[in-house]
């Protein structure tokens, strides 16, 4: 079950893995990211096969996206149903699982940044409790779910997200040419990417976009459909210093984000990408589900004004742990999932 940018993104090194388990998948799509740049370019440039079902509920209402989920459950009787994240595509995949009877397997779960203002907060949750198989990204997962209680049985797996790091970022640095053609060196601009709902009201936003024109180097912004409608509607003047672009595909955010000289985000995955590039990242929101990016010194939280003194500031700390696994962790739940399909 896929429906937005980053499920995209965590499917493709999965889809390759159970198909090597020799598990069969059937891909459902419920339509949430229906822009073409948001969605279609990521089955062509990450090879994954069609989608079998397309749910095209052209919203993300729960409600609305789900009958037609449980439709193609019931028409498909899979041996399980594999949702990922904290997304309204995964909570309908979830509860129509749960309806269904069949098994649900969560990847990415255990995950809570205690922000109850976030939609995705109360989606993590429920998913957790609906689910049969728990895959936990990192140990600090597992905790939180067996605090919480959950019913189904827990596994750390690694993050999914890594795996298309690993598998991808190679790719990418070959491929693109984004830095020539937006004429940037590698360390010499700032790439920043706001779109969560909370960001994109003109109270936040028109001081977050002052804010990127305060950074004394060239900002790149490859600007989400929902952020580029809120910045046209209220009118704000965007300082010379702050390029907008369209979304980019994977392959050539890769290229571009692993080689800028800070992140300013507000999304929740390029936070651990930042990570992993040794790229420091700015995230402007109140509270993270990656905290252990924020304990090592390669991410600090900042409100909309705090954003240009943060990325003057930013550098990679000296010493860095591994986090959120090995890069192998795709592996890991296709043979689980393989396993769960045999018992
Ligand atoms: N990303 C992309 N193109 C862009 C911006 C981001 O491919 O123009 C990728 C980014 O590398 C990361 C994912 O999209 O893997 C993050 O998705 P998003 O910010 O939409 O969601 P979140 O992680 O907040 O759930």
């Amino acid at each position: 079950m896929v429906g937005n940018r980053p499920q995209f993104i965590k499917s493709a090194p999965l889809s390759l893995a159970l198909r090597q388990h020799g598990v069969d998948e059937v891909v459902v799509h419920t339509g949430q990211h229906y822009d073409r740049e948001l969605s279609r370019v990521f089955f062509d440039e990450l090879g994954l096969g069609e989608p079998a079902y397309r749910v095209d509920a052209r919203s993300p209402d729960v409600e609305r996206m789900r009958p037609a989920i449980a439709a193609a459950i019931e028409a498909e009787r899979p041996d399980s149903v594999l949702v990922y994240g904290d997304t309204n595509s995964t909570l309908a995949g979830a509860r129509a699982a749960a309806a269904s009877g069949a098994p649900l397997v969560h990847v990415e779960a255990g995950l809570r940044s205690g922000d109850w203002s976030m939609p995705e907060e109360h989606n993590r949750v429920e998913v957790d409790r609906l689910a049969q198989l728990l895959l936990a990204p990192d140990e600090r997962s597992r905790e939180t779910l067996v605090r919480e209680g959950v019913a189904g049985r827990i596994e750390v797996v690694g993050d999914v997200m890594a795996d298309a790091s690993r598998l991808l970022r190679p790719v990418a640095r070959e491929r693109s040419r984004i830095l020539s053609r937006l004429a940037l060196e590698p360390g010499g601009y700032v790439v920043a990417t706001i779109h969560r709902e909370a960001n994109v009201h003109p109270a936040r936003l028109a001081p977050l976009v002052a804010d990127l024109g305060a950074i004394h180097e060239p900002v790149v912004f490859p600007t989400h459909p929902r952020t580029r409608r809120a910045i046209d509607t209220s009118r704000l003047g965007v300082r010379a210093n702050v390029h907008l672009v369209e979304p980019l595909g994977y392959v050539d955010f890769a290229a571009l984000a692993s080689r800028a000289r800070v992140i300013v985000t507000d999304s929740g995955g390029l936070q651990k990408e930042a990570y992993w590039y040794g790229v420091p990242c700015v995230t402007v929101r109140p509270s993270t589900e990656w905290v252990d990016t924020v304990e090592a010194g390669a991410n600090v939280l900042v409100e909309p004004g705090g954003i240009a003194a943060a990325v003057a500031a930013a550098r990679m700390p000296p010493e860095r742990p591994p986090l959120y696994g090995d890069g192998h962790a795709a592996d890991r739940i296709a043979e689980l999932v393989a396993r769960l399909a045999r018992s």
